[in-house]
């Protein structure tokens, strides 16, 4: 049988190489580390973690990265069962001992027979043969280039600054209200796209000096501090200048408040729906690499936001992804060039799990193919179908940014109930997503 090629021995790549080997299908494992650098990564070992040391919570009842660790598990992945041999005390959180962690999953890869590892770069996009690109967030610089060849220019962004999500059952719409500046539209639902919120004169001065005050993250070092004009951090353009805001993404015309229509707002907030099931609104502009604790702080001072939860912080750094909803079939196959498949960071999810669950499917799906055969992702009601649903169809093409899994993506189980029912209901979502990814698992 041909060998599935595998770009990229990260997160993703190395768990896409170990499902395909289970599956009996030989692997051609291609890592760059140690003969090319990246400026993150300090080894030369395979499913390096580059920052922190946390796959995040372990609930798999109450929480979509726990349940997400479920699946995987469930599906006999490497990188979770590495995680848990390397686990370190940290309350409800999955942190893990990244060195021991690297050094058994490449130990492991290496001791698979149906595995063979290359060491280097990558340069082209191959022609021939069934690759899995999963080149991560640092992906080279000579490879993103020829990406870039084959999808437009537009569609892979090498990033920069991400603006937060908030759930949209947080957002009290006693103080907010939804419409498009001017009204624009020629359907009512492009009338009422975005929910503003609005500030007082007080509220905006506050607001400022609190954006001004709070602790912000500094670059990687080799990270270049250069921003596109187009999307300043808030926190840089309140620096140049205390009305900057209210005369960009704040500014407060074309709106009229109806809880108070007297009132000329002074600045304005606003929201855009960001998936198909409109569970989740980006803050309009906001990117921003304040701190998360003291992000959460000064975001919670927007009217209408003081509860809000949020589906994804913002903040900065390099990141190399497709614009997805675009590019790949629900396969993750490029539709342009559909042998190749592309995984992990690179498909605009973010975090060690996601991108280990997107290599997990790759790698299942690449497999199936291989044997004459062919793999549909699981449902949308599971953690890891909600994710690729997400960034293969539902998320807005035209904002697509990098997502964590959370509870936004998952189709509503019911629309009623505040903050307090949503968390009342993570337990019936977790239900409903074991009950589903059994039944893909069973089925193939
Ligand atoms: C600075 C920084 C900090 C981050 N911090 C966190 C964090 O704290 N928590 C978190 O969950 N996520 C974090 N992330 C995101 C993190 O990178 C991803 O979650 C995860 O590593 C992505 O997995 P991946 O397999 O897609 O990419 P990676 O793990 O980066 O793997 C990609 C692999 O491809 C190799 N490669 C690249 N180009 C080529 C080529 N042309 N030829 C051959 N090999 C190539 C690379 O050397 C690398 O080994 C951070 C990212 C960055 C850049």
């Amino acid at each position: 049988m041909e060998p599935i090629h595998i770009i990229g021995a990260g997160l993703a790549g190395s768990e896409a190489a170990w499902q395909i080997a289970r599956a009996g299908v030989p692997v051609v494992l291609h890592e760059m580390r140690p003969v090319v650098e990246t400026f993150a990564h300090k080894t030369g070992d395979f499913a390096e973690m580059v920052c922190s040391n946390s796959f995040r919570s372990d609930d798999d009842e109450n929480n979509a990265v726990g349940q997400l660790h479920w699946e995987m598990r469930a599906a006999g992945g490497l990188i979770m069962a590495m995680a848990d041999r390397h686990k370190l005390p940290a309350g409800g959180a999955l942190a893990v001992d990244r060195n021991a962690f690297s050094a058994d999953v490449t130990a492991a890869l290496r001791a698979e027979p149906l595995i063979s590892v290359e060491a280097g770069e990558i340069a082209e996009l191959p022609r021939e043969g069934r690759w899995i690109i999963a080149t991560g967030p640092l992906t080279s610089a000579a490879l993103g280039a020829a990406i870039r060849v084959e999808t437009g220019a537009e569609s892979l962004a090498f990033f920069d600054a991400i603006a937060p999500i908030v759930y949209a059952e947080s957002i009290d719409m006693s103080t907010a209200w939804r419409q498009s500046r001017y009204d624009k539209g020629e359907t009512e639902e492009e009338r009422t796209a975005y929910i503003n919120c609005p500030m007082t004169k007080a509220e905006y001065e506050a607001f400022i000096d609190a954006l001004l005050a709070a602790d912000k993250t500094e670059f990687h070092e080799g990270e270049t501090a250069g921003y596109f004009d187009g999307c300043l951090p808030i926190e840089v353009m309140a620096e140049r200048g205390r009305e900057t805001l209210r005369f960009g993404p704040m500014k407060p015309v074309g709106l009229t408040n109806p809880h108070r229509p007297d009132e000329k707002p002074y600045a304005v907030v606003q929201l855009r729906r960001d998936n198909a099931l409109g569970t989740l609104y980006n803050i309009v502009g906001f990117q921003t690499k304040m701190k998360y604790g003291a992000q959460t702080e000064v975001l919670r001072m927007i009217p209408g936001l003081q509860d809000a939860g949020f589906a994804r912080l913002g903040g900065i750094h390099r990141n190399t992804f497709l614009n997805s909803p675009t590019l790949l079939d629900d396969r993750m196959r490029l539709r342009s060039r559909p042998n190749l498949r592309f995984a992990g960071q690179v498909t605009g999810v973010e975090g060690y799990v996601e991108s280990a669950a997107m290599g997990l499917l790759a790698g299942r799906m690449a497999a199936a193919e291989a044997k004459g055969g062919d793999l549909a992702p699981p449902s949308g009601n599971t953690a890891m179908g909600a994710l690729i649903h997400h960034i293969t169809g539902g998320a807005e093409a035209k904002t697509f940014q990098p997502m964590n899994v959370n509870f936004g993506l998952f189709p509503p189980i019911d629309a009623k109930g505040g903050r307090r029912g949503r968390k009342a209901r993570y337990p019936a979502y977790t239900t409903r997503a074991k009950d589903d990814f059994r039944a893909w698992l069973a089925g193939q």
